[in-house]
């Protein structure tokens, strides 16, 4: 009773004085290229897509590579396609180095309505070549600080903030240069509370990077186990779930809806949907190419996956949870630390 009344002072003292800043800390915040939103109003969501990829390497990569008019021209009607099916939020998974342009993504999402997010960290697949020299050459404290400080006044001057932390690792074991990666992810969570997708694949890296995460006291809430899908033992799915972690099926495309269907019912089977994160990983205008090369679109799992969802009775609240709930959830801004 004594609780209850002091809950109830409490509500009544947020909503007479410190209502909006109450609010946010309650139901929590995403942080989107445009400033933050309500976690709440995140909507429909495709968490891991692109819209510009350079795979120059780390050493020749600047943004004088590709002239923004051009990629909008290209980029903007598969935003708008996805926009008139329903989607509100896209997370834009392109690391530094990698092709990351925070002021083309603030154009995209006024022009086409989307909620747009972006990253701070490294990407230590593809034999490090998108790693510049101070992520050989620094400790693990020094790169979280760069990736705390993009969070703290934006990234390069741009004032946009990122909304998660994305590094990538190689599918094997987990190399000195890459567990320094995941530790440098674990520290800037916990000063952060921004979400860590790591671009990960087989198994064995995803429990490598848990054990890290764990190691200094990030629970596996904190982390995105993306492109899950590359790991056929789907018990490992299930293991990674029932820790905490989010299982990313992030590479969906019209060739292999069936895949996913038998991979999401696996979770509903075990009741894990609540841990399972969709997109297609399309995108991609490559510069250097004619027109930006082959650009996939973002519509499959609207046009496909939904309705082959519905085909094996799957309820409106079960794809509510895996494309609205889920994403907010993984998406917010939280620190999770193993109590
Ligand atoms: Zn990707």
């Amino acid at each position: 009773m004594k609780i209850l009344i002091k809950k109830n002072i409490l509500k009544v003292i947020c909503l007479m004085v410190f209502l909006p800043q109450c609010t946010v800390k309650e139901e929590g915040i995403i942080m989107t290229v445009n400033g933050p939103i309500l976690a709440r109003e995140m909507g429909v969501t495709l968490v891991h897509e692109h819209i510009l990829v350079d795979f120059i390497g780390a050493d020749l990569i600047n943004a004088q590579r590709w002239d923004k008019s051009k990629v909008i021209e290209r980029s903007l009607p598969f935003l708008k396609q996805i926009k008139d099916m329903g989607c509100q939020t896209f997370i834009e998974c392109t690391p530094a180095y990698l092709g990351r342009d925070p002021l083309l993504l603030k154009i995209l999402s006024s022009s086409s309505g989307l909620n747009i997010l972006t990253s701070t960290g490294y990407y230590g697949a593809g034999n490090n070549k998108y790693l510049p020299q101070h992520a050989f050459d620094e400790n693990a404290d020094q790169l979280a600080a760069r990736w705390i400080m993009e969070w703290i006044n934006g990234i390069d001057n741009t004032g946009v903030k990122p909304g998660f932390i994305k590094i990538g690792v190689a599918s094997g074991n987990l190399s000195d240069l890459h567990k320094k990666l995941v530790l440098a992810a674990a520290r800037t969570h916990l000063k952060t509370g921004l979400t860590i997708a790591s671009h990960t694949g087989p198994a064995i890296p995803a429990f490598e990077q848990l054990e890290i995460l764990q190691s200094e006291g990030v629970a596996p809430e904190a982390f995105i186990w993306v492109h899950a899908q590359v790991e056929k033992d789907l018990s490992s799915h299930i293991k990674a779930a029932k820790m905490g972690a989010w299982i990313g099926l992030d590479g969906l495309s019209d060739n292999n809806v069936e895949d996913y269907v038998s991979m999401i019912m696996n979770m509903r089977e075990n009741h894990l949907l609540d841990k399972v994160l969709l997109s297609h990983d399309a995108g991609w205008y490559h510069p250097g190419e004619e027109n930006g090369g082959e650009f996939r679109g973002y519509s499959t799992l609207f046009e496909k996956l939904i309705p082959a969802l519905k085909n094996e009775k799957f309820s409106e609240k079960e794809i509510n949870q895996l494309c609205v709930i889920n994403p907010s959830k993984a998406f917010k801004i939280s620190v999770h630390k193993i109590r």
